[in-house]
């Protein structure tokens, strides 16, 4: 499907009027619209790699991996202690039993067990041949070469059965699953080396704007650091793309234009920061549109109102606000998640809770709020939420003090203090 391009909704009278108060207009795209069209348009990578298990920790799985052999391979021990038929455990009174041998960790016992025989095993080791129950070094009573049992014990306990963990054939990982460490371990548990990925995404981001400097210079009056590409930096590391970063582009209409075909030359998806808003938009805009098929969109989120979505040559385009609240919140709810659909990763989801608010927090009906806030322990020992204070788009320590979002659905208003509200931790956000 085409970038439509009927969306142009900086015309709406209606919008020029109610963005004036920085309110809410019904013609705005609810965040669920916005988020449903740019899903529909982001395809996932086709091409593979092949990459050592080490390397692949946050890559994502192109084909499902099945598990060659049972895990465990074959029936051990789940402590040290001593091996016996179950046959000779005592029903009442105890047993005294002989002991034959030890079976190690990595050199079993290879002798057969008769009655009334028990062999010494540590935790691992292969069980010998007749043996089906360990009973713990701690239970018996162990005088040279004999040991005591006293009753109470059950058949099978404390033995790990072929296949208990996973089973020959099974898919143990699906295909669409980023890697976690966990995986690395199950696929390392199955004795694969190698596993097959898609190819990371490859994203170009720059910052656009003439009062941004880069860090480390002096800045002159009424000039700014530029902080959008330190936080794009980190939410995209830990997303595991690759990226380039092409740096702070000045507002002259050569340097926009020149910057977004150099960036859409070397990468899937270009993000952009700055000059979407209604300030700047015509000027940006008008580059756009000459290079690409670009909305400017309107979505009904704070912070993070004006979007520019999509597309310039073969990169998908995402043009952010300015504001550094607004970079990190429209990046986490309508980014992201195109980003983790594009290379090849299913079943994103982001974790949410419901706990009370111990602040009153202010809002007014019309968009989904993302307040951010500070997920903690009461006094009580109670999970709660607190406001992390002033709430503009522009107070980037909010973000590095909060540890999650407070999701404020578009129809709520104000909220009391003890009252439930949903919360996204920022950890859930990869
Ligand atoms: P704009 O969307 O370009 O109108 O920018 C909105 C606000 O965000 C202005 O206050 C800008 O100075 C600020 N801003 C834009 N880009 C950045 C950046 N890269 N780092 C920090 N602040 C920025
Ligand atoms: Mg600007």
């Amino acid at each position: 499907m085409p970038i439509a391009k009927h969306l142009d909704q900086t015309s709406t009278p209606a919008m020029t009027k109610a963005s004036a108060c920085d309110e809410h207009d019904p013609h705005w795209l609810s965040l669920e619209q916005a988020s449903v069209r740019i899903l529909d348009q982001a395809d996932a990578v086709k091409d593979t790699q092949r990459l050592g298990l080490r390397e692949a920790l946050n890559h994502v799985l192109a084909e499902n991996v099945r598990s060659p052999i049972n895990v465990p391979s074959y029936a051990n021990s789940a402590m040290d202690g001593y091996a016996v038929r179950s046959n000779d455990l005592p029903d009442d009174g105890a047993h005294t039993l002989q002991l034959v041998g030890t079976s190690w960790a990595g050199t079993p016992f290879d002798g057969e067990l008769d009655s009334g025989q028990c062999v010494r095993i540590m935790t691992g080791a292969k069980m010998p041949s007749g043996t089906d129950t360990v009973i713990m070094q701690e239970q018996v009573q162990r005088n040279d070469t004999q040991i005591t049992i006293g009753n109470g014990h059950m058949c099978g306990e404390n033995v790990r059965y072929p296949g208990d963990d996973i089973k020959k054939d099974s898919v143990v990982l699906t295909a669409g699953k980023r890697l976690t460490p966990a995986d690395l371990g199950v696929v390392a548990s199955l004795g694969i080396p190698e596993l097959t990925t898609f190819r990371p995404l490859k994203v170009a981001f720059f910052s656009t704007g003439d009062e941004l400097k880069p860090v480390g210079e002096p800045l002159a009056e009424g000039q700014i650091y530029d902080s959008n590409r330190y936080t794009l930096h980190g939410m995209l590391t830990r997303l595991g793309v690759s990226f380039v970063d092409l740096g702070i582009i000045p507002d002259q209409p050569e340097a926009v234009e020149q910057a977004f075909l150099t960036a859409a030359d070397q990468a899937d998806v270009v993000i952009t920061t700055g000059g979407v808003s209604v300030g700047d938009a015509d000027y940006v805009k008008a580059t756009l549109e000459k290079l690409g098929l670009v909305d400017f969109w309107k979505i009904s989120m704070k912070p993070g109102k004006p979007l520019a979505f999509g597309r310039i040559k073969q990169a998908a385009f995402f043009g952010l606000p300015g504001n550094p609240v607004s970079v990190m919140a429209t990046f986490y709810q309508l980014v992201q998640p195109a980003l983790r659909k594009m290379t090849g990763e299913t079943n994103v989801e982001v974790i949410t809770l419901s706990v009370p608010t111990t602040s009153t927090l202010k809002k007014r009906p019309g968009r989904t709020d993302f307040q951010r806030g500070i997920l903690h322990y009461n006094d009580n020992g109670e999970l709660v939420v607190s406001t992390t204070g002033m709430q503009g788009s522009h107070v980037l320590s909010s973000m590095s003090e909060g540890n999650c979002f407070i999701v404020l659905p578009a129809e709520s208003g104000s909220v009391e203090a003890g009252s439930p509200v949903t919360v996204q931790p920022f950890s859930s956000l990869v």
